[in-house]
């Protein structure tokens, strides 16, 4: 595991932080303690020093679950993350949530607390001004209650600067992605002034998750794993990140991000060369962003809109062209094609389109329906 800084502070927090988020569920919703407490308990013994909960992460019980995991360990070699948001609140209800989660964690201090998606205009409303919330978090921190106060946000680039610059917070948690560099900025900007900075979504998503056909990977170099792998490297390749936040739960998952988490040095030019690629790929999905929403179905001559998509994209985005177009000729056939996890494509393929456009104005991605089909008939025909 590498360490890195968290802005002045002083903390050294493992590159690798624990998000307490996707912690496993019973069927009331509340978390499955049995199998998240030695999930996280897992992740401590592999080196994460650094946990992040918030107020209502799996209605509270997140937090209760990283208490539970905590117990018994030197709270000095542990950074505990957690959050409550400001968007209705001010320091009065602020400080009697801190004792709840005080509580709830079962431990006398809290790390970093954030001020949970802050906005500028909450900030403003309620973070500022007497009896405000940044009040009663300089409160709490005379008394000892929690350390540091920085704030995770949504907000535009321009107005998450501005509560950087504010000078009252001490980290910043952002999302950062190989597909999301719209907090960049940012990220210079907290760094610079000697915040820590925590990413989250370095996986990016589902969006993500679809490069995980054996084929996808057969693009990378072989010291990639897998997406996440080269997601949460490419991360850490910023040296401005202190750590990258990932939402585990499952322990095969702690393990890959432990390992990937423990590479010191940055992307080499090979491993870049195989991100370009990925999003030279990705760029060209964007193009036909076909949700499979059915919006424009029936076609009166029966040709099957989505399905036809859903084949060019294994060719555009994994590269599964065989795969495209042998199910292509199938459904030429008249055959149904059943692609797992998808759905069951029957109708025509798209060389039977006969370009009256009823289709187009009904697709709330503003498609090219026509032109598109045009291109899978040349290209899977
Ligand atoms: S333009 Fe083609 S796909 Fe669209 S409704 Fe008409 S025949 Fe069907
Ligand atoms: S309406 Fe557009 S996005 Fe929806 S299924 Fe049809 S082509 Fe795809």
């Amino acid at each position: 595991m590498q360490f890195r800084d968290y802005g002045k502070t002083g903390l050294r927090p493992s590159a690798l932080g624990f998000g307490a988020m996707r912690l496993p569920k019973r069927e009331d919703g509340t978390c499955d303690y049995d199998v998240s407490v030695p999930m996280l308990v897992k992740g401590l013994d592999l080196g994460i020093t650094y946990i992040d909960s918030a107020w209502g992460y799996i209605n509270g019980t997140s937090e209760v679950a990283v208490g539970r995991a905590i117990q018994g360990r030197d709270r000095g070699d542990l950074i505990i993350s957690t959050k409550i948001p400001i968007r209705d609140i001010r320091g009065k209800e602020w400080r009697e949530r801190l004792e709840i989660q005080l509580q709830r964690f079962d431990t006398p201090y809290i790390d970093i607390m954030h001020m949970h998606n802050l906005h500028w205009s909450q900030f403003e409303a309620n973070g500022l001004g007497e009896g405000g919330c940044l009040e009663a978090a300089r409160q709490a921190q005379q008394e000892g209650l929690i350390r540091y106060l920085a704030f995770s946000s949504h907000d535009t680039p321009e107005n998450v600067v501005r509560l950087i610059e504010t000078g009252e917070f001490d980290g910043v948690t952002l999302q950062y992605n190989l597909l999301d560099r719209s907090m960049e900025d940012p990220i210079r900007a907290a760094h610079a002034r000697g915040l820590g900075v925590t990413v989250m979504g370095p996986v990016g998503g589902g969006r993500m998750a679809m490069w995980s056909p054996q084929q996808a990977q057969e693009l990378w170099p072989d010291t990639i794993r897998s997406a996440p792998d080269l997601a949460i490297r490419w991360v850490l390749s910023n040296p401005e990140v202190s750590v990258a936040l990932s939402g585990m739960n499952g322990l095969e998952m702690i393990d890959e991000n432990v390992a990937s988490a423990a590479h010191a040095e940055p992307l080499n030019a090979e491993e870049n060369a195989a991100v370009q690629a990925m999003l030279g790929r990705l760029q060209s999905f964007a193009n036909l962003y076909c949700t499979g929403c059915d919006y424009c179905m029936p076609c009166p001559n029966d040709v099957d809109i989505p399905g036809n998509f859903l084949l060019m994209n294994f060719h555009r985005v994994y590269g599964m062209t065989d795969y495209a177009r042998a199910n292509y000729a199938k459904l030429a056939n008249g055959e149904k094609v059943n692609v797992r996890g998808h759905r069951t494509i029957e109708g025509l393929v798209a060389s039977e389109c006969i370009q009256c456009g009823e289709c187009e104005p009904k697709c709330p991605q503003n498609i090219q329906i026509i032109d598109q089909l045009e291109e899978v008939a040349a290209t899977l025909g």
